[in-house]
């Protein structure tokens, strides 16, 4: 496995790479949710490339970008370990970034919605960089995990408006065995909110029983959501939302495939987790 902490190293390595590339960015400290999008890559794609970059521009200035979790070298041996054969990480923000950097790749109304109204340029940040990295990674196609939904849908929407030619594929969310999705921020966790971040799991494992039994309002699985949130003391929902998958918007009846959300904060840790209706259904 090769290793690339600056642009020109990469593009160097790029020339070698024969055949189809598959491409994972990620942000590092890799988990089992990571690996699999690898491994998919590695199936299906006769080269596969993975980026490690904590990318700043899609962090609002009160988050966490200086505590994100790192571990490059931990990292490094996990890919290695999946077989990929490029790992890009990037060892400085200016080949990024430059002083005086100002150009953006806007989505528009769909990154306003969900994340996009707690994080407003948040997914400003996460379209320009993974519109960079295709630029430099030239892949033929992007692996992208469903744990974070409204991401793959921009990256989609991005794709499709800017004729980028990549096929995304979506994993699925992986998750530990009480259910809690797997997230690097999952780390921030203390020893009390650990179990109690089991509850975004069984708001929707809730929301797909009653789903189940035939309940098709939307409010009802909004309200059924925020009641379970709220029986969970160390839980502060931030968000919890049923929209169509096209517009993001709130619906008040579903009546075809919705996204059901929810943001909650455990301290200062805040989580995301989502489910497809009907169930067993994929984002796209
Ligand atoms: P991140 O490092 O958080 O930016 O994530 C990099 C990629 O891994 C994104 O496409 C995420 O959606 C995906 N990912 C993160 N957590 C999971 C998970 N638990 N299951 C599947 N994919 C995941």
């Amino acid at each position: 496995m090769n290793v690339a902490t600056t642009l020109a190293e990469f593009r160097e390595l790029r020339t070698q790479l024969a055949g189809s590339v598959g491409f994972v960015p990620t942000m590092g400290y890799l988990h089992e949710g990571h690996l699999s999008l690898a491994r998919l890559a590695r199936s299906s794609c006769e080269s596969v490339v993975a980026s490690i970059f904590v990318n700043p521009t899609q962090f609002a200035p009160t988050e966490d970008l200086s505590s994100y979790p790192r571990n490059l070298e931990q990292d490094l041996e996990l890919l290695e370990k999946e077989a990929v054969d490029v790992v890009l990480a990037p060892s400085n923000n200016d080949e990024f970034y430059p002083p005086g950097y100002d150009t953006w790749v806007d989505v528009g109304g769909i990154t306003q919605r969900l994340e996009g109204a707690s994080r407003p340029t948040h997914f400003r940040g996460v379209a320009t960089i993974v519109a960079k990295l295709f630029n430099i990674v030239r892949p033929q196609r992007a692996f992208f995990g469903q744990k974070d939904a409204q991401q793959a849908i921009v990256i989609q929407r991005m794709i499709r408006d800017l004729n980028f030619d990549v096929e995304l594929v979506l994993g699925p969310t992986v998750r530990e065995p009480d259910g809690l999705a797997m997230s690097s921020r999952n780390a921030y966790l203390s020893k009390e909110e650990r179990p109690a971040a089991k509850v975004l799991h069984r708001c929707l494992n809730l929301v797909e029983s009653l789903y189940a039994d035939g309940e098709r309002s939307a409010e009802t699985l909004r309200q059924a959501m925020l009641e379970v949130l709220q029986a969970e003391s160390l839980a502060q929902p931030d968000y919890v939302s049923v929209v169509a998958l096209d517009t993001l918007e709130e619906l008040e009846m579903i009546d075809g495939k919705a996204l059901v959300s929810l943001a909650v904060r455990f301290g200062s840790t805040r989580l995301i987790d989502n489910t497809v209706l009907p169930p067993g259904q994929s984002l796209f």
